[in-house]
């Protein structure tokens, strides 16, 4: 996967980066999460409408959810890369 800029100007990978969070201003290490983003949404909307009862299976799925970069100080979110 190749990376993506974050606000801060830095570029984002799919490892954890070294970082200067823009919000406790602390040089951190990003944690590397999963949230669902417009991909899984779309992806549920979908499965909903053709079998209801399985509509949470993209929620779950890791290729339908963005990886997020967080700050392991505050938790703000720093970047991230859409699925
Ligand atoms: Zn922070």
């Amino acid at each position: 996967m190749s990376g993506i800029t974050a606000p801060a100007g830095f570029i984002l990978k799919d490892a954890p980066v070294t970082i200067i969070c823009p919000r406790c201003q602390a040089p951190v290490q990003s944690v590397i999460g999963r949230r669902n983003g417009a991909k899984a949404m779309k992806a549920a909307l979908i499965t909903s409408i053709v079998f209801f009862p399985l509509a949470w299976v993209p929620l779950c799925t890791k290729s339908c959810q963005d990886e997020v970069h967080i700050c392991p100080q505050c938790c703000h979110e720093l970047g991230r890369i859409p699925a």
